[in-house]
């Protein structure tokens, strides 16, 4: 749904929640369907609940809208000009949840990726994360 509003009527639902499957998801779960990845969305048994996960490989892939998760980039830095203390409250919450879920997967022996919404903007899945993601496929697959 969010993908089709105006940043105008994307700020007024900001209070709403968060969506599953993004814009950003479908396109990063479209690059893996086109590679032959196979991949478990929303994986809720695991945690942080990972928008991605290649079994396979043991990797746990987040896709993350830099305003909510804090990037550090214009978006993600962007302060709102009402209920500024409600947001960085819950924006924090946010960036301590996913550093917690991050700790907690790499103990389990995962490797944990984040893909930045601002990354993915016009581009696609960056390359370089691609070739790693092949890269480690690959070696996964040698040592089955
Ligand atoms: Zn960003």
């Amino acid at each position: 749904m969010a993908d089709t509003l105006t940043p105008e009527q994307r700020s007024r639902c900001m209070s709403k929640v968060r969506s599953k499957n993004t814009a950003p998801e479908r396109l990063v779960a479209a690059e893996l369907r086109a590679r032959g990845i196979r991949c478990r969305r929303h994986a809720k048994n695991l945690p942080g609940a990972p928008d991605f996960v290649v079994t396979r490989a043991k990797i746990a892939i987040f896709v993350h809208g830099c305003w909510w998760h804090a990037h550090n980039c214009p978006r993600g830095s962007r302060t709102p000009k009402t209920n500024r203390r409600y947001w960085s409250q819950k924006i924090a919450r946010n960036v301590t949840r996913d550093r917690r879920a991050a700790r907690e997967l790499r103990a389990q022996g995962w490797s944990v990726w984040t893909i930045w919404e601002c990354r993915l903007k016009g581009r696609g899945v960056p390359p370089r994360l691609l070739r790693k993601l092949d890269d480690t496929l690959d070696s996964a697959a040698d040592h089955r």
